[in-house]
């Protein structure tokens, strides 16, 4: 009997939609995962606890599963698997990146390096050691710049710097943000970095891909619309198709290609975001694996007639599957992710059903938890949820997601005063 292999870390929604693909495609999915020990079989059906801190050791455990129950495709969500993802395809000949490809994707310095050596624009870069004074990096850098962490994502930790009193301020909170306990326990090496790149300017966009052997299908080219000039850069509303030219999008598509192949990507998922500038695109990184969170609901594909969801899209072609005859659905679709305003605690949503009616709204989605302590940018990691859209422009879609975000009216008390 055929399986899925899917590696994530957590169980939630994106979890969820694999299980439901891969039900959809008739093969089982087991689950390998570091969620939480006590809940090691989360689903009753023999998940695989592992650490995918510890890639070798957890890829050491999977094959020996794979000995007696075997794999036949592999994949992952969100970006700490991926490295376990490579080790275990590279050991049972499954189609998924390389292990060195991965890990360049995890680094921003590595991957900066690459992308130089490839000829593509890259804005002068730098890292820094986290625990050094930074007057004297203030000193060296150009500006308008951006600091950020080398190992984290979703814009956690990015803060713009115009001059050296704000860069030394962003410094030291991006120092401090690696110091907590959580961000410490995510990613040992590379927490004790903080990359500096001289801002780039333009409109950012995001791709979002499928590789075979390291030739890139685009899958979708996102507008981000809101303008992202810092400093700090939250990311809101993505829709497709594009509203860029032809040539443009090109444009974009051959500067994601380049960059793939400087990092060697070869098999499987891509998420990439890139800035378009009067002198064309500069990539800003590619992520080894699907789009985030919730948001590939604001995706789907059509095969032979059929509405495919994009995880069931993956699985395929994790198993081997060819994904070229598949294209996505002709109407515009986007989603917001929807910031978190201030901090303080979650005390519930007021107008829900208002905002659901605006037209073109699919689903309001809320995924804060009561009581949950609110975190924003840049040192928070999550949104109070998501909000999709349909429609027949990508200017009606966009409009729609505005109106209910608008609607919508968030109960956030103030935080617990320290005793
Ligand atoms: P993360 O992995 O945390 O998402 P990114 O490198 O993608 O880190 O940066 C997050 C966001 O910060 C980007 O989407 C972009 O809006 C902004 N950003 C990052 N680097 C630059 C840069 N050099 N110039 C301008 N904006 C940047
Ligand atoms: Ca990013």
């Amino acid at each position: 009997m055929k399986r899925l292999l899917l590696l994530s870390t957590t169980t939630g929604y994106q979890a969820q939609q694999f299980r439901a693909a891969a039900a959809r495609i008739g093969i089982p999915l087991v689950l390998a995962s570091d969620t939480c020990h006590a809940m090691d079989d989360p689903w009753g059906d023999g998940a695989i606890s592992v650490r995918f801190q510890k890639p070798r050791e957890s890829a050491g455990k999977i094959r020996e599963y794979a000995r007696h129950q075997p794999i036949h495709g592999v994949a992952a969500i969100g970006d700490a698997p991926t490295a376990t993802a490579a080790l275990v395809a590279l050991d049972l000949g499954l189609r998924f990146h390389s292990p060195a490809a991965v890990e360049l994707c995890r680094n921003k310095f590595l991957a900066r390096q690459r992308y130089q050596q490839a000829g593509m624009r890259v804005p002068w870069y730098a890292r820094f050691k986290a625990a050094s004074a930074p007057a004297q990096a203030a000193r060296a850098v150009p500006y308008p710049c951006v600091l950020k962490p080398l190992g984290l994502s979703a814009s956690r930790g990015v803060i713009r710097a115009d001059n050296e009193a704000e860069f030394v301020a962003a410094f030291k909170r991006i120092a401090a943000l690696l110091r907590q306990k959580d961000v410490k326990i995510m990613r040992d090496e590379s927490a004790g970095w903080i990359q500096v790149e001289s801002f780039i300017p333009g409109r950012e966009f995001a791709i979002e891909g499928l590789v075979t052997r390291g030739r890139l299908r685009v899958l979708a080219i996102f507008d981000k619309p809101d303008p992202l000039d810092g400093p700090f850069f939250e990311e809101t509303i993505y829709v497709t198709p594009s509203r860029l030219g032809d040539s443009a999008q090109q444009a974009i598509s051959d500067c994601s290609q380049q960059a793939i192949t400087a990092l060697g990507l070869s098999d499987g998922p891509i998420h990439a975001e890139l800035r378009l500038h009067d002198d064309g695109p500069w990539m800003l990184e590619v992520a080894a694996r699907p789009i985030g969170g919730l948001c590939a609901g604001a995706l789907r594909f059509i095969c032979d007639g059929h509405l495919l969801s994009l995880e069931e899209l993956i699985l395929r072609h994790a198993l081997g599957e060819p994904v070229d005859g598949i294209a996505r659905e002709s109407c515009a679709s986007g989603v917001m992710m929807i910031p978190i305003p201030h901090e303080g605690f979650y005390e519930g949503v007021e107008n829900l059903a208002a905002a659901q009616q605006v037209p073109g709204i699919e689903r309001v989605e809320i995924t804060a938890k009561l009581r949950q302590k609110l975190v924003p940018l840049p040192e928070g990691a999550s949104y109070l949820g998501f909000i999709f859209a349909r429609g027949d422009s990508p200017q009606w879609v966009e409009d729609a997601l505005r109106e209910s975000h608008r609607r919508l009216r968030f109960l956030i008390s103030a935080a617990m005063p320290v005793l």
